[in-house]
């Protein structure tokens, strides 16, 4: 398994006895990234078993209480635990703000450093194998959505045509892997040689509140989990407008004009005591459509 996408809450505004506000874990390697910390996140992190880990990254969507009220308490949390390991936060440049103005306030300063950094639309992050991407979305305020991309090698590596080509095992494989031209006994061999079956890369979408919009379709094209703004029926769509939020229909359409694998219903309202409707009307437009519940997971193969 290279990860695993958690929802650790999935309600809009406030929460219900089944749904927490909105937080999604994604663990990628060693790495644990959080979109999103509303209220109880850090509970619900405990109950899915996630695990504080070392390499921690948060990114927050915008500034509305239900989507980050519950960072102070989870920054308190770890440093009642002793972290030394640093985190890394992203967000509006009002997190900033936030965060400094309340951390005092409530308990003695983190015990790790924390680095924050302002987002724009566009690349706002890079690892080794991963980019997160931004983009500003249509809300009552400012927000964002964020993309995260795996990038590396697009191919496996075909040990069979490797064998028949008298390509010993080791450093020399290691060379083609990495894209390089090798000479064996005199004849050049080139990765496209010992080119396997394609490489899947994941990557994953969130995109926080938003209306729909052309530029959202574009940035979100593709990807394979898409976690999208649902917090209205399509009966209750001039709610939807004035609150800058998206129907389940809307959200169907933005994932099928941008061909991605699967749509997952994000933002519930908590008007709606059963929210199967949203996921029929959905499906309609949209059949890989999914309504997750709190601490549903996807496992990333
Ligand atoms: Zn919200
Ligand atoms: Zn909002």
């Amino acid at each position: 398994m290279r990860g695993r996408v958690v929802f650790l809450g999935t309600s809009g505004g406030v929460p219900t006895l089944t749904r927490n506000l909105p937080a999604i874990a994604l663990r990628w390697g060693g790495s644990l990234f959080l979109f999103d910390c509303g209220e109880n996140t850090q509970k619900q992190l405990m109950r899915a078993k996630v695990g504080f880990k070392k390499s921690f990254y948060i990114f927050i969507t915008h500034m509305h209480g239900d989507h980050l009220l519950g960072l102070p308490g989870l920054l308190m949390t770890l440093t009642l635990q002793g972290r030394r390991d640093p985190i890394y936060i992203f967000g509006p440049k009002m997190v900033k703000t936030f965060l400094e103005e309340i951390l005092p306030l409530v308990g003695s300063p983190p015990s790790f450093p924390v680095f924050f950094r302002e987002v724009s639309s566009g690349e706002v992050f890079r690892g080794s194998n991963f980019i997160v991407s931004a983009l500003r979305t249509k809300h009552t305020i400012e927000s964002y959505a964020y993309r995260f991309d795996e990038v590396g090698r697009e191919f496996y590596f075909d040990d069979k045509k490797a064998e028949a080509l008298g390509i010993p095992q080791g450093e020399i494989r290691e060379r083609l892997l990495k894209g390089e031209h090798i000479t064996i006994n005199g004849k050049v061999i080139t990765p496209e040689m010992v080119r396997g079956s394609k490489r899947r890369l994941f990557s994953f979408t969130y995109t926080g509140d938003t209306r729909p919009f052309p530029e959202l379709i574009d940035f979100v094209k593709n990807t394979e989990v898409l976690v999208h703004d649902s917090t209205f029926l399509s009966s209750d769509i001039e709610e939807a407008e004035e609150s800058g939020h998206s129907t389940a229909v809307e959200a169907a359409n933005t994932a099928k004009a941008a061909s991605v694998s699967s749509l997952y219903l994000f933002h519930i309202s908590a008007r709606y005591k059963d929210p199967k409707p949203l996921l029929n009307e959905a499906r309609k437009i949209f059949s890989k459509t999914f309504l997750p519940k709190d601490l549903d997971m996807i496992e990333i193969r």
